[in-house]
């Protein structure tokens, strides 16, 4: 580390409450030092209401870049000197580059999933999409495969303050992608799911169900599923949801939360660098 960290280092960071489970800080620096590069990266504990300082300092130390993490990603949208057009209709940010002062706010969870699908041999363009949830991992699956060209998405969500989210991403996509089919419905209707799941390429499910406490659950019977369903998970923690887990016993392409998480931070890494993050690498170093 001595011998990496000079007065010329530059600094990008992560900017969120709570940051020190983050895997960001190993990944970004390992990829740094892979690819030469005199940068490090480091992550700083920061409530929503600190966010104007923060940002404030991102100019002032002439830091490079940033990550921003939960629950500082909308009031962070609306920080930035610019946004790029995802962020503009998910209205948060994950992704700040500084350029000689000029704070520009990117997504970049959303181009993380298509990534993830694409890796997995399946193109969202033209596909119809069934997304369970309305939070801040599906708006922002939500409205990347609107802007890539998906033909219908329908979003499913229970009776609470996310359900809301949906019929905003409902109303701005038809301002942004009219020929883009989006309906909403409630997750309760049980009837609608199974029909519209039928209709569907691709189920994803983008809501907490799935994670940690709630593992081993899974908001879709195993019945409804069919092999040439493609099935994607935001949820990481586990590595296989039992909807995963559900979907590949029944032979359907999969594609899990931890690739969506490894693609949404090589587009950061692009956008920091201007290179592609060495992932082949790194995945080979963590496992
Ligand atoms: P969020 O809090 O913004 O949204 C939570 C969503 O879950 C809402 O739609 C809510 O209605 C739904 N929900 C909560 N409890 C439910 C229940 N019992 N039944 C049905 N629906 C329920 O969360 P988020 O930030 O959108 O994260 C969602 C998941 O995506 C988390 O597991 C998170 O770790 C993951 N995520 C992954 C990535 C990645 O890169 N893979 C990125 C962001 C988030």
């Amino acid at each position: 580390m001595e011998k990496r960290i000079s007065g010329t280092t530059g600094l990008f960071t992560l900017l969120g409450s709570p940051v020190g489970h983050s895997g960001s800080p190993a990944m970004y620096n390992f990829s740094f030092q892979q690819q030469g590069l005199d940068y490090a990266y480091l992550a700083f504990d920061v409530k929503k209401d600190q966010m104007p300082e923060a940002i404030d300092a991102l100019r002032l130390f002439k830091v490079r870049g940033s990550n921003v993490t939960m629950p500082c990603k909308s009031v962070a949208a609306t920080l930035a000197d610019e946004l790029s057009p995802a962020a503009k209709i998910v209205g948060a940010i994950n992704v700040i580059v500084n350029d000689n002062g000029k704070l520009t706010g990117h997504i970049t969870d959303g181009i993380g999933f298509v990534r993830n699908l694409k890796e997995n041999g399946v193109e969202v363009a033209g596909k119809k999409l069934v997304i369970l949830g309305a939070g801040g991992a599906a708006t922002a699956v939500q409205v990347q495969c609107a802007l890539d060209g998906a033909k219908a998405i329908t979003i499913f969500n229970q009776d609470d303050a996310f359900y809301a989210n949906a019929e905003k991403t409902q109303q701005k996509l038809k301002a942004v992608k009219p020929d883009v089919e989006v309906k909403v419905y409630p997750l309760a209707d049980q009837a609608r799911l199974t029909a519209e799941i039928k209709k569907a390429d691709i189920l994803v499910n983008a809501t907490i169900v799935g994670m940690k406490p709630l593992d081993h659950q899974s908001l879709v019977d195993p019945s409804e599923l069919r092999p040439d369903l493609v099935v994607a998970d935001t949820v990481y923690n586990p590595l296989k949801t039992k909807l995963i887990e559900d979907a590949e016993a029944l032979g359907c392409t999969v594609a899990p939360g931890k690739g969506m998480l490894l693609w949404q931070g090589d587009a950061a890494y692009t956008l920091f660098t201007g290179k592609a993050m060495p992932t082949a690498e790194y995945q080979a170093y963590e496992a």
